[in-house]
């Protein structure tokens, strides 16, 4: 697979770019992807694999907090490229990215690292470094010895192209970074990370290598491209490929992170914390209603890339993104009356306080089935309550995880407060063996135990949001049969089966049970399933390949145990992992489909003759995550769901959740809360306070 090079727009002299790696012996190896603030198309990064900041027009003063007004500035600013530059690098940033910035390119990685610029060179910088007709003016740069570009260009000096009026400023350079090449007036001409062994590629450089007259045979213009893209070769031998569900094409490839790259990340973020605690609450809720926003400007680019990598269909995609926004809108309206201390008991002499502290690094291993979902129920709350997170999305929902990472670093969320481990199981097995002062797992439950018993003698907070195998029981007395199926198919097969609380067994009274299953047979007949890009289908294809065959054994083990089947049993023809939505009657507890989690659209439906029995039957599993009741008698629903062993309880609804209310398993479900007050302390370590008055 040829190495995509991310190549930010310029209004001015940008087809010069694209050119110089497009040359004839380089088009095997590399293609290049024009990154435009225009569009705006920041979600190609993805598909790179290393960023080159081009030149241009001046950032806007207000970057770096430069003068209004200066010689030789600009008719007009563009602001848009600015931020998207930002964010862009940001991003090459978290992803180790190989960076080459180029004139205003280097600038720009110079202000964002927190150094600044000289606005303009005046008369005499100007006579050397630009010319006033169209062509660049030539001058003498003398290199640092042993610096990454002296090294890679194998000259101590050597002639450049240069065409700019500003500069950075040699006294003010970003933080980790260096100056490794001077103009004969001091102008800084080339930067690069500080101690760059140990920190991802970056190379920066005043002049113009794209197009120097004499780049064929100028070092300084084709050995900065060679080791530039020695270092893409290099980086990109950890990769991760991303293979769309729906057409089994591969959509993206993504450097993985390593053990060591997980260890600096965890140091980094161990160091930025105390920090970000120490901010108010008011700062850190401005920021996340910031991201919360952002969820909304760009709703429809993150369903596209959700349902890419998932294969949820489109509307689904955004309605999790819509359901996200609800979460995180409830946890900050309640943030400050759950973190903040909390008044116990107080007299004239003493006043007793709870207070609530964060819990300090938090590592939350996600799944892939609602990233943003069941990613929100921890890292927002986390936040919030002043922790640094190291998050790791399933493989499965990389591209979403990393632009949950931009999103959050856009809206304000300090570079080393959040960071993305991109990878697969290996790098959460990585992520077990770091330390961490709180665990935060949704999964399935066999990786949950292995988390669980992994981390045990870190002796620090663990929580497992782990699958289930939600029953639900139709009982006798319900209103309408036709409105009753049609609700708990949807409970049942809504993405495709594959949330945790999708109703995943059904227990109907004798009396209601053939009507029920001709009701819910034609239900699921009404459904259309195909691409999930196309508006109006409801069942798009599974997210993971090997849950096709999961899905051919439990029906087989269903139908050999006297399993009705009514509906699908199969996969579907033609490309994509696309199971039939399949009904299966007359099933019982036996069978493996009754047992295990089939997370695919396939359910059991069992006839039972009363409430009794159904109870029974229902509490025999080994999960409890939730339970559902359909009856026109609540006080009935109620009695029936006292008696079942599950985090939470439906009344004549199923397959939700809600904020305001603790999501907890029981069982192989889990165990520890998140939503509701629980779920933002449980983020929280607490302090008893003794505070006698008046006395010091
Ligand atoms: P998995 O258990 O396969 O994976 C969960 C996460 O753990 C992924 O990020 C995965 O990485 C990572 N992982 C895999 N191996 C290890 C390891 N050895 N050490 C540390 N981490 C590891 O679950 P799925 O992603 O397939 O998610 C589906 C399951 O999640 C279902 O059982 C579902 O019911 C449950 N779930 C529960 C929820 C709840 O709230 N109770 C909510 C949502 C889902 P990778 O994917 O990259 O391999």
């Amino acid at each position: 697979m040829k190495k995509r090079i991310g190549i930010t727009f310029s209004r001015t002299n940008y087809a010069y770019y694209p050119a110089w790696f497009n040359e004839k012996s380089l088009e095997e190896d590399f293609e290049v992807v024009e990154l435009s603030f225009l569009q705006p198309n920041i979600h190609l990064l993805h598909r790179c694999d290393a960023l080159v900041l081009s030149g241009g027009v001046d950032m806007q003063p207000a970057c770096y907090g430069g003068l209004e007004r200066y010689p030789n500035m600009p008719e007009a600013f563009e602001p848009e490229r600015d931020a998207f530059e930002a964010q862009a690098y940001a991003y090459a940033k978290s992803r180790s990215l190989p960076v080459l910035g180029i004139c205003r390119g280097m600038q720009l990685v110079n202000i964002l690292e927190g150094g600044s610029m000289l606005p303009d060179l005046g008369p005499a910088g100007n006579a050397l470094h630009r010319k006033a007709s169209e062509t660049d003016k030539r001058h003498l740069v003398q290199l640092l010895p042993g610096s990454l570009l002296q090294e890679a260009c194998g000259c101590i000096e050597g002639v450049v192209n240069s065409a700019h009026h500003q500069a950075i400023d040699p006294v003010r350079v970003g933080h980790g970074l260096r100056v490794t090449a001077w103009s004969e007036d001091g102008i800084p001409e080339a930067l690069e990370a500080e101690d760059g062994s140990q920190k991802p590629f970056l190379l920066c450089v005043q002049w113009h290598p794209e197009r120097m007259a004499d780049k064929q045979e100028n070092p300084l213009s084709y050995r900065v491209r060679q080791r530039f893209l020695e270092s893409v070769i290099q980086q990109s031998h950890r990769r991760m490929e991303i293979v769309n569900p729906a057409t089994e094409e591969v959509i993206a490839s993504l450097v993985t992170d390593t053990p060591q790259t997980l260890e600096q990340k965890a140091m980094r973020l161990r160091k930025a914390q105390p920090h970000w605690a120490s901010k108010s609450l008011e700062e850190r809720r401005n920021i996340l209603s910031r991201f919360r926003d952002l969820l909304t400007e760009e709703k429809e680019a993150l369903a596209a890339d959700l349902t890419a990598e998932v294969g949820k269909p489109l509307q689904q995609s955004r309605n999790e993104i819509e359901g996200a926004r609800t979460r995180i809108a409830w946890m900050l309206n309640h943030a400050q009356r759950y973190l903040s201390d909390e008044v116990m008991s107080t007299n004239e002499t003493m006043e007793e306080r709870i207070r609530y502290e964060p819990l300090g690094l938090v590592c939350n291993i996600s799944a892939w089935n609602y990233p943003y979902l069941v990613g929100v129920n921890v890292f927002i709350p986390a936040l919030l309550a002043g922790n640094a997170v190291l998050y790791k999305p399933s493989e499965h929902a990389s591209l979403t995880g990393l632009q949950i990472d931009r999103l959050l670093k856009a809206s304000g969320i300090p570079e080393d407060v959040f960071q993305t481990a991109v990878g697969a199981g290996e790098i959460g097995e990585a992520l077990l063996h770091l330390s961490f002062d709180g665990w935060f797992f949704t999964g399935s439950y066999r990786t949950g135990k292995h988390v669980y018993a992994s981390v045990a003698s870190q002796m620090a907070v663990c929580q497992c949001e782990l699958g289930g195998k939600d029953p639900l029981y139709v009982a006798d007395d319900v209103a309408d049969i036709s409105a009753v199926a049609a609700a708990t198919a949807d409970g049942a097969f809504y993405n495709n089966g594959q949330s945790c609380c999708a109703v995943e067994r059904i227990y109907v009274h004798e009396k209601v049970y053939e009507a029920y299953l001709e009701a819910f047979v034609k239900e699921v007949r009404t459904w259309r399933m195909g691409d999930p890009l196309e508006e109006g289908i409801y069942l798009g294809p599974l997210a993971r390949k090997d849950n096709l065959q999961v899905l051919e054994a439990q029906v087989a083990d269903a139908l050999s145990k006297g399993g009705r089947l009514l509906c699908g049993g199969k996969r579907a023809g033609g490309k994509g992992y696309y199971f039939e939505p399949t009904v299966i009657a007359d099933a019982d507890n036996s069978m493996w489909m009754m047992r295990e989690e089939s997370f695919g659209p396939i359910i059991g439906i069992q006839k039972v003759t009363d409430d009794e029995q159904a109870v029974r039957l229902m509490q025999d599993t080994d999960y409890g995550l939730t339970a559902a009741v359909y009856t026109s008698d609540n006080s009935r629903g109620e009695r029936i769901l006292t008696e079942l062993d599950t985090g939470t309880g439906y009344i004549n609804c199923c397959d939700r959740v809600s904020a305001a209310l603790p999501w907890s398993g029981r069982k192989h479900s889990g165990f520890g809360a998140t939503l509701s007050h629980q779920g933002l302390r449980a983020f929280t370590k607490t302090k008893g306070l003794h505070v006698r008055k008046g006395e010091g």
